[in-house]
Formats: structure tokens, C-alpha cells, sequence
């Protein structure tokens, strides 16, 4: 399942990067991208009611809360429930990780992490972060299956 969001659904996608989904994200988009989206095989998330009319595959998010936005999205698409898939994508970027070359590593990756999590970091080719399973993800996936996925 792929996406577009439309502006205010900027947690949503976030979240649904999260997931593992291929989202597009950025505050603005004309109508004209949204069909060519939409031509492409990618679903629209948009708050707007205007939208409705269109000729564009449409999710309408009725809620403003990122909680029920999620269930709203996985009521018509059925999102990912598997843990395996989550996390797979850079949050900001929506690029799919790599593994982390042992070549690229120095800045970026406390110590501790480099010992500990060899073979679990991994990079995203956009921005150049690194990830690893850490608490901040543990606290993303405890908030995840609060919300029932
Ligand atoms: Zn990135």
C-alpha cells in the first residue's frame, strides 16, 4: 500500500513510515499532483473536503487526532500489523534502510551501539541517519500496540 498526504496529516505519515509504508509528505500539494499520485497507484490521505469530488483515489481522514486517522486508513487499506515490516523505512526521508556499511560507521553511533547492535544498524541512503532498535523505537512500538496494530 502506497500514499500521499496531504498538509496536516504530517504525524500520520510519519506514523505510517514507521509501518513501513511508502508515504509522500510535504505541506502543499495542487490538485494536478494529486491525480498524477493517484495515476501512479498511490492512495491520497488528505483532510479536505473539496478533494471529494475528484477523480483520485481518496482516503477523507475525518479525525484530527493521529490515533484515529491510523484506524480511519487501516478500515479501508488494512495496514501492517506485522512488527517484521516496521521500521524498515527512514521516518523523515521515506527511503527503505540499508544495512549499514561497516565502512561508513564512526559519527553518528555511540560506542555502545556499535558493540551491542553490530548488524541491526542501519542507514538511510537520503539523509544518512542511523538506526537501531533502542528505546526510542521499543517506546514507538509500545505506543503502536497501545493503539491496536
Ligand atoms: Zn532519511
Amino acid at each position: 500500500m502506497v500514499f500521499a498526504a496531504d498538509s496536516m496529516l504530517g504525524r500520520l505519515a510519519r506514523w505510517l513510515r514507521v509501518m513501513g509504508h511508502d508515504v509522500l509528505f510535504q505541506s502543499g500539494y495542487d490538485i494536478g499532483d494529486l491525480r498524477r499520485f493517484s495515476s501512479e497507484g498511490r492512495i491520497v490521505l488528505s483532510r479536505k473536503k473539496s478533494l471529494m469530488g475528484e477523480d483520485i483515489r481518496l482516503i477523507f481522514i475525518r479525525s484530527d487526532k493521529v490515533r484515529e486517522q491510523l484506524i480511519e486508513v487501516d478500515s479501508v487499506t488494512g495496514l501492517r500489523k506485522c512488527a517484521t515490516e516496521w521500521f524498515s523505512r527512514c521516518i523523515e526521508c521515506n527511503y527503505l534502510l540499508e544495512k549499514a556499511d561497516p565502512e561508513g560507521w564512526g559519527e553518528g553511533i555511540p560506542e555502545y551501539v556499535f558493540y551491542n547492535m553490530r548488524g541491526k544498524i542501519r542507514r538511510c541512503p537520503a539523509c544518512g541517519r542511523f538506526f537501531w532498535p533502542g528505546s526510542h523505537r521499543k517506546r514507538m512500538e509500545e505506543q503502536l500496540k497501545k493503539w491496536g496494530f
